[in-house]
């Protein structure tokens, strides 16, 4: 069995090195074409069209996104999914480095494909638009596109190598607050300032802060302020992001904010509006035999997990709602040195340098040989599915 198995891995790495040039020249297109959510059309033709040239059978816009895919190559179970982001943010181009998530899981399905030749199963490849603030794959979820999937993954490129991370549930708020617009300075007791029932509920967030759990988040931005200085604002917006580290104390947190805009519209005199996002991200729930397996394989490439950043608190991610519903890991490569932030210029950078592209070969190996133990270890793939439906 343990020959079979390193046999097999020795395949999947020699796989991803013969195809190198392919996927680092599939990273800088994606790259240097950015597309922000749901409009990642040229990305989506790009991934879609190599899948298919290499023998996987393409549904193109599933769960009715068109920028969404599933690439299926061999039939039956195990089915083992690697995940594609492929979404850049607004501004920024590639900030966050999904173009090295894209190529990675696109380069571990052509390696594993190989495998499952030989013992059966299916490899499949999920492409997932918008998880820049779209949670792209909650409509996935709800459409099934994870149905039969046995196991998820996908390597995220950051500043260390981690075989897990931790991510918050999120959901976000819209608020509007109406008012009645006066002369400031002429007829101020005539109006009712909408900018400052917002203010105000800013203050009571501010207040509830301190009182809040640990790992919680409340943070937000005034969209519309008013016009002019010399007019009582008659209307006011924001949008908010609300966050804790589990769905159930995020739900009380959600009731807590929701008073202080109340407590600012009774206060003011203003109309409150608002309305909670469709859909909200779950915490990241690691599945920790996935995780080890994946370390195992990282140290064969000669990477080692680095220790973790207790300075460093965590964001949200869509795959926290793909581990809710399938045994999933998020694993990073390390792409960037430490004093260079994920969301900014310069990590963009990095994901487009050669210690980005040798990332994405690094992360297609590790996930193509975890996909290994999976296919070939029923044993395994059986302790994966225990520790999902114990949890
Ligand atoms: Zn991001
Ligand atoms: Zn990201």
């Amino acid at each position: 069995m343990n020959l079979a198995i390193d046999t097999l891995k020795a395949q999947v790495i020699a796989e991803v090195d013969r195809r190198r040039d392919e996927l680092v020249e599939l990273s800088l297109k994606i790259h240097d074409n950015p597309e922000i959510r749901y409009k990642e059309f040229k990305a989506f033709g790009r991934i879609t069209d190599y899948l298919e040239s290499n023998g996987f059978a393409l549904e193109r816009g599933i769960c009715d996104l068109p920028t969404a895919f599933r690439a299926i190559y061999g039939s039956g179970r195990p089915a083992i999914a690697f995940i594609a982001e492929y979404d850049a943010l607004p501004e920024m181009g590639h900030a966050c480095g999904h173009n090295i998530i894209a190529a990675g899981s696109v380069g571990a399905a052509l390696a594993a494909k190989l495998v499952v030749d030989q013992t059966g199963g299916s490899v499949v490849v999920l492409g997932t638009p918008a998880e820049e603030g779209g949670v792209g794959k909650a409509a996935m979820i709800k459409n099934g596109a994870f149905n039969d999937v046995d196991a998820a993954m996908l390597v995220h490129p950051a500043r260390r190598n981690a075989a897990t991370v931790e991510a918050l549930a999120c959901i976000g708020l819209e608020v509007e607050y109406f008012g009645k617009a006066a002369h400031a300075a002429a007829s101020p007791h005539e109006g009712i300032n909408a900018l400052e029932a917002m203010v105000q509920a800013f203050n009571n967030i501010n207040s509830l802060r301190q009182h809040i759990e640990d790992g919680a988040r409340i943070h937000g931005i005034i969209t519309n302020g008013g016009e002019a200085e010399n007019v009582i604002p008659a209307y006011s917006s924001g949008k908010f992001l609300i966050r804790a580290q589990e769905s159930g104390y995020l739900d009380k947190l959600c009731i807590r904010v929701l008073n202080c805009f109340e407590a600012a519209a009774l206060a003011s005199g203003a109309q409150l509006k608002y309305k909670w996002d469709d859909v909200r991200y779950d915490p990241m729930n690691s599945n920790m035999v996935m995780a080890e397996l994946f370390t195992k394989n990282y140290q064969i490439l000669g990477r080692s997990i680095d220790p973790p950043d207790p300075s460093n608190g965590f964001g949200s991610t869509d795959m926290g709602n793909v581990s809710a519903v399938v045994p999933a890991i998020h694993p990073s490569v390390s792409i960037a040195p430490m004093d260079v932030l994920i969301h900014t210029p310069e990590f963009a950078v990095a994901a487009a340098s050669e210690r980005g592209h040798q990332g994405l070969i690094d992360a297609a190996k590790a996930i193509a040989m975890t996909a290994v133990d999976l296919l070939l270890d029923s044993a395994a793939m059986e302790r994966v599915k225990r520790e999902f439906s114990d949890d």
